[in-house]
């Protein structure tokens, strides 16, 4: 019997906003915590707190709440050692269409390169009369 694929929640959708200088604040789960298991292990933080970031592509300057970090550790399975935020929202969206429409042009490549080549016809027109 076939259960349906393990359901991984998505994102939370908007972040919380926080009253002015107050920081978001989420407990740890340690036990969902997962680490790339390179080196002395992480160190594992008591508490989530917002962090702000400037976007790899965009250049804009965002949070990275909490919360969302909270769901992206122990939900996504994100390494907590070795993946931080480095996109906002919308290049994170652009990025995924990116390498989705990649994947798409990749595969197309390779059904092509599967087809068999067109033989060059014998003789072609090519053959050499006999005299
Ligand atoms: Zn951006």
């Amino acid at each position: 019997m076939v259960l349906g694929k393990e359901s991984v929640s998505r994102e939370p959708k908007a972040a919380k906003k926080h009253p002015a200088g107050e920081v978001g604040r989420v407990p740890v789960d340690e036990s969902k915590i997962r680490s790339s298991g390179f080196g002395p292990g992480p160190w594992i933080p008591e508490f989530y707190e917002d962090v702000s970031f400037t976007c790899k592509d965009c250049g804009s300057h965002e949070t990275w709440t909490a919360t969302q970090q909270k769901w992206w550790y122990e939900v996504a399975g994100g390494l907590l050692d070795t993946t931080t935020a480095v996109r906002c929202r919308s290049c994170r969206a652009k990025e995924r269409a990116r390498k989705t429409e990649a994947r798409r042009v990749h595969r197309e490549g390779l059904a092509k390169k599967q087809k068999p080549n067109q033989r060059a016809t014998d003789n072609g027109g090519a053959a050499p009369r006999r005299v």
